[in-house]
């Protein structure tokens, strides 16, 4: 496959040194790198974000990109990290957020493919509405009135509201703000609180521009509130010296802090208020009585150049449009029971309550509507499911037997959570109801056999069975080690890296075909594979997300198992069941999940833990190496550790090292390691930009014992299965997050051997020193998942974005009370195993329509 060279290191040297004979203009500059920006984006979405869009990776194509688009870097989740450690799922969100504002800053160009898998939400166009004709007549707005007809808020004002995902009316009244300012709630200058947030109002004595920063300045503030004095200091706002005038009344709203002995505020909330709100207004000295209406002032979530005034503004007149559109949609009976406050108050309140006590109430309502249709989406999908008899029938009579014997063959036996969750896939298969299963379990905890002893029962009715992986390397290994566990051999005349076959155990000659597809094979190998896989000729499937690809018709699919699903991207998941008729799903994963999560998250999956690890694991020994004594100190750890027969793994964040990015890369460490600390010793390097024949050829190596250790990037993060390997060393481990320094940690400690993880550190950031202190602290997944939500809160937790739980802007993580009733009148509604009692509803109905096709994607 092709791989775009926009960017790499080849033409960046070459433009830098020939920039001064060039003759291109800047806005030529920047908008060839917004056109290639846009594709290599699209690109990399069809690859899945796994990073191969560009040579070099994303990281130094992003950091050219910053000459025309500074901002690039900070948009979340990429702000302070780089795209090399980025999970797909939070690259997949980076590159929606960049999409985003590329559309609301530059339009919609043409570009080389649709980008219509950007848009959040579809924007539906009432055919025949052109804007222009729509402002002479009067406009009869609905609540998706795209917000480019929403003639009452500046035409200005929009494309930049667009940019926080404003794409309606609907989307208008549910900005919801960040915060408000209570007004009420103002402090004396003289009693303010060092180091608090805290409001103040008062007088201007005086204003000014001061040069500090970039040009033209900041804005000096000074206002009295006969109490005493407070300035107020705005970077990069000069232009606000001239809106506050002395004289005038205004409010501050924000951290105070103290500079020359003087309070002050950097940056706060400000807002005028009308003089007249200030009872006194003659002397300087009187105490300022404030008298403002509308105490509670919402600060929306902003973006460049839209000042809180401007959305205020749009919201209200939203507000006064939209709220007469709304349809209340939960009975009189519900809100009794449970003290809900009407919709069109609720949406109010959220945004100008009259007070704290309806601000409260309002989120509570709307956070409860939320998690209610989230769990009314769930339950009506598994109503339907159940309702839909049209599985697959995988026969347990005559599947038991042959996965018993290859049980038998095995040199372990199940553990009783092993055993428990296959007899329940078994038992799922047989009914004909299709199977949605999540199997999670720490990791090493054996998920794989159950996955492939659920996959021969398939086998052995006749179907072909899938297993997908999220990288090449999990994918190999997986053919691999399946095909070493099956006695699997050569099948004359076809590649041995792709096909194999094997006996179906305990079935004397029925022979089953395994093979591998993974995009970077061959393309006449490729060919061959697919074809194997559309005659049926393929009984096992092993491969990445390339069997998604629309040229791999799996004509006889029974079983579909997604390995690490949470790698996987929303589509990705459900995609390889969405056939008729529907084969069951497996979805498998090591990253465990809290059980408030779990019911929001996967409330349409059944769920199967595996609580006990395989007999004779050892605890893994974490210990930090911040200074050279412990740095050391590791690497003679590993010296000792390979002088025994062991091996050890190093994995740093970065390939390659870079300008923008304070991290270790693979390739300085390996040159490093190899010529002093582990001179002598055999070190081999492993990273996602290396041919596949020669990651092959390292992994090989690696299981060989011919590498005693091996230097690598995250590629190895998940499901590698070394037992040898005792010492997992991770470099600037700071840059990982807690999910990945775990499932890191968990590719040691495989064996017999007593294992260590060392976690090198290279800044002193606040949060990740506490996520470290996590990683040392717990080695239970569950707790650290709990950690984990903690530190980031719900929105970036573990690839939860990508399954759903970012969709609740209201509800958070703590609504654990809402949570229980929401599902508890859900599955009431629910009882008579129809959808009779939504459907009476038809508010209801609409809205759970509308939620569902918007958001619940996942496994439909
Ligand atoms: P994960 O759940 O992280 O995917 P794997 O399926 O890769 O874990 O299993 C890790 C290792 O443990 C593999 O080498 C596997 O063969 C081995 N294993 C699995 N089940 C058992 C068991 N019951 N007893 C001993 N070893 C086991
Ligand atoms: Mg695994």
């Amino acid at each position: 496959m092709p791989t775009m060279n926009v960017g790499g290191r080849e033409e960046s040297r070459q433009s830098r040194t020939h920039t001064t004979k060039r003759s291109s203009s800047p806005r030529m500059d920047s908008e060839r790198a917004i056109t290639a920006l846009r594709n290599i984006l699209e690109l990399e979405r069809s690859r899945a974000f796994t990073d191969q869009a560009v040579m070099g990776g994303l990281d130094k194509f992003i950091e050219q990109s910053m000459k025309a688009l500074p901002w690039i870097r900070d948009v979340e989740p990429l702000r302070g990290t780089s795209y090399a450690v980025l999970q797909p799922g939070q690259r997949h969100r980076w590159a929606s957020s960049v999409m985003g504002r590329l559309k609301a800053e530059y339009g919609d160009q043409k570009s080389s493919a649709p980008t219509t898998a950007y848009a959040s939400v579809p924007a539906k166009k009432p055919p025949g509405k052109k804007p222009s004709q729509a402002s002479s007549t009067r406009v009869k707005y609905t609540l998706d009135t795209p917000l480019d007809e929403l003639k009452f808020i500046h035409k200005a004002t929009r494309p930049k509201l667009a940019r926080l995902d404003v794409t309606n009316l609907r989307d208008m009244l549910r900005l919801f703000p960040n915060r408000h300012v209570d007004y009420s709630q103002v402090t004396k200058i003289s009693k303010v609180l060092y180091g608090e947030q805290m409001t103040v109002a008062g007088r201007v004595v005086r204003s000014d521009i001061a040069k500090i920063g970039p040009p033209p300045g900041a804005a000096k503030i000074l206002i009295n509130d006969g109490s005493g004095v407070l300035e107020a200091t705005f970077f990069r706002q000069a232009y606000l010296a001239k809106r506050f005038k002395r004289g005038d009344i205004v409010a501050f709203s924000g951290e105070v802090g103290a500079f020359n002995n003087l309070a002050q505020m950097q940056n706060p909330e400000y807002d005028q208020l009308p003089s007249n709100s200030a009872a006194s207004s003659h002397a300087q000295d009187e105490e300022l009585q404030l008298t403002h209406a509308g105490n509670l002032l919402p600060v929306y979530p902003s973006t460049d150049g839209l000042v809180q005034r401007s959305i205020r503004t749009a919201t209200r007149k939203s507000l006064d449009t939209g709220l007469p559109l709304l349809d209340e949609f939960l009975d009189d009976d519900l809100k009794q029971r449970h003290d809900f406050t009407d919709l069109k108050l609720s949406v109010e309140s959220m945004h100008y309550p009259e007070s704290p006590d309806l601000q409260f109430q309002a989120r509570r309502r709307l956070a409860f509507d939320e998690l209610f249709m989230y769990q009314l989406a769930a339950l009506k999908k598994k109503t339907e499911w159940r309702d839909r008899r049209n599985g697959i029938v995988i026969d347990q009579s005559r599947g038991r037997p042959v996965v018993e014997a290859f049980l038998n063959s095995l040199d372990f036996e199940l553990t009783s959570d092993q055993q428990d969750s296959l007899d329940g896939l078994l038992e799922d298969m047989s009914t004909g109801v299709p199977m949605g299963r999540l199997l999670q379990g720490e990791v090493g905890s054996g998920k794989t056999v159950v996955a492939l002893s659920a996959l021969l029962a398939a086998n052995t009715s006749g179907h072909q069975g899938a297993l997908m992986a999220p990288t090449e390397v999990l994918a190999e290994q997986h053919f691999l080690s399946i095909s070493a566990q099956l006695q699997a051999e050569q099948l004359p005349g076809e590649p041995i890296d792709a096909v194999r076959h094997a006996s179906l155990p305990g079935e004397g000659n029925r022979r089953i075909t395994i093979v591998l597809l993974i995009g970077s094979l061959q393309g006449s190998i490729k060919n061959r594979i697919q074809q194997m896989i559309a005659d049926g000729e393929a009984d096992l499937i092993i491969g990445t997300h390339a069997l998604l690809q629309e040229q791999v018709a799996i004509p006889n699919l029974g079983l579909a198992v997604v390995d690490e699903q949470h790698r996987f991207g929303v589509e990705q998941r459900g995609a390889l069941t969405r056939r008729e008729p529907r084969p069951h799903l497996l979805a498998m994963s090591a990253t465990p999940i809290p059980r408030t999560l779990s019911l929001t998250v996967y409330g349409d999956l059944d769920i199967t833990t595996l609580r006990v690890l395989p007999k004779g694991r050892k605890p893994i020994t974490t210990s930090l190496a911040n200074t050279n004594p412990t740095e050391n100190a590791a690497y003679e750890l590993i010296r000792r550790q390979v002088s025994e027969g062991r091996q050890a793994f190093v994995v740093c964040p970065l390939i390659e090292p870079s300008e923008s990015i304070e991290a270790e890369s693979a390739l300085e460490v390996f040159e490093r390691l190899s010529q002093e600390e582990f001179k002598g010793l055999q070190v081999g390097l492993l990273h996602g930009r290396m041919k596949l024949a020669e990651k092959q050829d390292v992994m090989d190596r690696v299981r060989n014992r011919h590498i005693d250790v091996l230097v690598a990037t995250p590629v190895i993060e998940v499901g590698v299965d070394i037992p040898n390997a005792t010492v997992m060393m991770i470099m600037s481990a700071n840059r990982f997050g807690l999910a990945q320094l775990h499932q890191l940690r968990g590719r040691v400690g495989r064996g017999e051997h007593e294992s260590y993880c060392i976690l090198k550190s290279s800044t002193k950031g606040e949060n990740a020193n506490e996520r470290l202190n996590a990683v040392l602290n717990h080695s239970d997944g569950f707790k650290l998942a709990e950690e984990d939500l903690r530190i980031r809160g719900p929105g970036d937790y573990m690839g939860t974005r990508q399954s759903g739980w970012d969709e609740l802007k209201v509800a958070t993580i703590d609504d654990v009370d809402l949570l229980q009733i929401a599902r508890q009148e859900a599955s009431d509604l629910l009882a008579d195993g129809t959808l009779d009692s939504i459907n009476a509803n038809k508010p209801l109905a609409k809205e759970l329509e509308r939620a569902t096709s918007s958001h619940f994607t996942e496994f439909s």
